[in-house]
């Protein structure tokens, strides 16, 4: 009975971790990949022709954002943006000024990343995230044909080499069934994975799933759950899409220790956003940072003013900062007209 299992990992849960829970941000960096060909993926609707250099953020967006995750307490979940975006030279620099705002090293989830590129990142990063989607090696072949899960495999053994922690993502409702879920637990123990992040499929249009149903929020939890049960120790991120909000309570029962995926700087103090505080704190956790409100006694211009970068880059990331803060306290305004 799946309501066994997730009572038995809610046990296991609060055995481990304090009742708390708390958002974590993925920073993405580009809207270009080089592959382009994974099947449930937005990227592979877009044109062959896109240009990579159009296609990136720019670094003072980027920086900002990391202001926003530092001070409303949206924990950092990886960096991460399509493959070939940068050179890795490029990479290295907006890795290097993300460090000095984050002071502390970060995830990288940007592929199979080969030993050459893993030295070079090593004094920003503490783990590397393997996007391995489904563990079901057939449907896996199908679905993303050019990301090999051996290539991944291959990462994971230089990471350890280098001390470096492991993370992988999962896609539920690709066309697994919880029988691969033995599968995962080898993969985990052969690798000594120490978080997944568990999202459920989000159909895009354009793709295969464009019409498929994503996974109701007891399958989801049930990996979250067995997982949290055979791991008791392992970080567990689940997936929140801004429509799913009301899957909060169960996943966070099935073990979960935190939320990501939702599209925090579009939707901070909506009513989706709201619900996400509210389901945790339902669920019994203690919501840490904020998703609804901007604390008054922050200085942003003194945030931006301390920052170890050149003057221009600064002054540049100021202007983006604004203009999140301008969306995000409209946002909250317009919250609190509804009321
Ligand atoms: S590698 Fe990543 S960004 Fe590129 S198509 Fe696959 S899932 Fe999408």
């Amino acid at each position: 009975m799946v309501s066994e299992i997730i009572e038995k990992a809610d046990k296991i849960y609060r055995k481990n971790f304090p009742m708390e829970t708390w958002f974590e941000r993925a920073i993405f960096f580009s809207w270009y990949c080089a592959i382009r060909n994974c099947k449930f993926c937005y990227m592979s609707t877009q044109p062959r022709k896109k240009d990579p250099v159009k296609a990136r953020r720019k670094e003072s967006s980027l920086l900002a954002e990391l202001i926003l995750c530092k001070k409303l307490g949206w924990r950092l979940g990886f960096i991460s943006g399509g493959l070939g975006a940068f050179e890795t030279i490029e990479f290295e620099k907006i890795l290097k000024d993300m460090h000095k705002i984050t002071n502390e090293k970060m995830w990288l989830n940007i592929g199979a990343v080969d030993e050459e590129k893993i030295k070079k990142f090593l004094p920003y990063v503490k783990g590397l995230v393997g996007s391995i989607e489904t563990i079901n090696k057939k449907i896996h072949n199908f679905i993303c044909p050019s990301k090999p899960i051996e290539k991944y495999e291959m990462m994971f053994e230089i990471a350890g080499k280098y001390g470096l922690k492991k993370a992988m993502t999962i896609i539920i409702g690709l066309g697994e069934t919880i029988k691969d879920y033995s599968k995962l637990k080898e993969f985990i123990e052969k690798h000594n994975i120490e978080k997944i992040h568990f999202y459920g499929l989000n159909p895009q249009k354009g793709t295969i799933f464009e019409n498929a149903d994503p996974p109701s929020v007891e399958y989801q939890a049930e990996w979250i759950a067995r997982t949290r049960i055979d791991f008791p120790k392992i970080d567990i991120q689940c997936g929140i899409w801004k429509d799913r909000t009301d899957y909060i309570p169960l996943l966070l029962k099935a073990g979960a220790n935190s939320i990501s995926k939702y599209p925090i700087t579009r939707y901070f103090a909506s009513k989706s956003a709201h619900e996400i505080e509210d389901y945790s704190k339902k669920a019994g956790r203690a919501f840490k940072g904020t998703l609804t409100k901007i604390p008054e006694n922050i200085n942003w211009d003194k945030e931006v003013n301390n920052l170890d970068l050149d003057k221009e880059i600064k002054e540049k990331v100021r202007k983006k900062l604004k203009q999140y803060l301008k969306k995000m306290k409209n946002n909250v305004k317009e919250w609190e007209n509804k009321k």
